[in-house]
């Protein structure tokens, strides 16, 4: 059992796990024992340093969360959810917890306060046992990467900053205008100057638009210039997942890469479309979780655990505050849904660092303060 779930684990969890799933255990024990296997000069490139995988071991890897975004981005979220659902004839969502959370939240205003939001990361460190953190913004979310270094400079935990455009409803408005090629060098500069480390988050919105589609394009063929791994945002629940995972793959993009994020929202208890995003090889995301959504995403996780894809789950809370509730808050159900230590010491270890360690095509940009 890892330090950081010992701490988390309550004796009426661990009597539940032990009485209700031995069995399971055993197995999952046995199927993950060894640990992950990272190719030969794979790094996990943060802001401030590349990390061998085995130094970023001793805790968990958040895949999405983000520690600034402008101070319209929720305003502009919540009328772009609004009127994709309305477009397809779905109720409004009252709240969520994640970026996208209508209102500002309650007191100071920590995305804008560096001594603030390193506070906020130094604590769910400590709380979760949390080794790494990705931020999932970018320029056009008003991420300021200046922001995130002092962040990771002032907290000491690592921080992965990603790169990209996010989706139709904020992208500059000369992307339209761009061609494929001229993306493709922008992301470049992007990744170069920003050190980033991740594609994320790239999404779309509802039916993938021509813009979506070329952007997607840009980020397949730029992975395939950096190595740089890839994680996306789905907007209406599942809609165009497979299709985002099709575009990757046809610009060259190997599945194994790539997290399909946001697949909690797409609540079905046969979990057709995750399981197939599995088989392809790709990583599916539960990155909206330690809140009022978790039920439903339980046991929607044990069904693929137990269909033995233990090895392509994600999860994160896509959060703006809190950082450590995935681990504090929806693991605990999980276990108490029968998931053991060892499965869940996987996913929250292991699957981030094989998601995250790539093997640098292009030298880490020297930057300056
Ligand atoms: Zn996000």
């Amino acid at each position: 059992m890892s330090r950081f779930l010992r701490q988390r684990l309550n004796r009426r969890q661990a009597l539940h796990v032990l009485g209700i799933s031995a069995a399971g255990a055993a197995l999952q024990s046995r199927a993950f024992a060894q640990g992950p296997a990272f190719p030969k000069g794979a790094i996990i490139r943060t802001i401030l340093k590349d990390y061998a995988p085995a130094e970023l071991a001793g805790g968990a890897t958040l895949f999405h969360e983000h520690m600034q975004l402008g101070p319209d981005f929720n305003a502009r979220f919540t009328a772009a959810t609004a009127a994709a659902r309305a477009a397809n004839g779905l109720p409004p969502i009252p709240t969520r917890g994640g970026a996208g959370r209508a209102g500002a939240p309650p007191g100071p205003d920590i995305m804008h306060n560096a001594d603030l939001m390193a506070a906020e990361v130094t604590k769910a460190a400590r709380d979760g046992n949390i080794a790494c953190i990705v931020d999932a913004g970018h320029a056009e979310m008003g991420r300021d990467i200046h922001f995130l270094r002092r962040v990771a400079m002032k907290s000491g935990v690592p921080i992965v900053a990603g790169a990209g455009f996010y989706s139709q409803p904020f992208y500059p408005k000369e992307i339209s205008t761009m061609s494929e090629d001229q993306i493709f060098r922008a992301l470049l500069k992007q990744v170069d100057d920003d050190v980033a480390g991740v594609f994320g988050e790239i999404g779309s919105w509802d039916e993938i638009t021509a813009d979506e589609r070329k952007v997607f394009r840009a980020v397949g063929r730029t992975h395939v210039a950096t190595n740089l791994p890839i994680f996306t945002h789905t907007g209406i629940p599942g809609k165009s997942a497979l299709e985002q995972l099709d575009i990757f793959e046809d610009a060259g993009v190997k599945p194994d890469r790539v997290v399909i994020g946001h697949l909690g929202n797409l609540v079905d208890p046969n979990v057709s479309v995750h399981k197939q995003i599995c088989r392809r090889g790709a990583f599916v995301g539960f990155d909206r979780q330690g809140g009022f959504n978790d039920a439903p995403q339980v046991p929607m996780v044990m069904a693929l655990i137990e269909a033995g894809f233990a090895d392509h789950l994600m999860f994160s809370a896509d959060a703006s505050s809190g950082y450590a509730k995935t681990v504090t808050v929806f693991l605990p159900k999980l276990k108490a849904a029968g998931a053991t230590d060892d499965v869940l010491h996987h996913i929250m270890v292991d699957n981030p660092r094989r998601f995250l360690a790539f093997v640098p095509k292009r030298p880490r940009k020297k930057v300056k303060g």
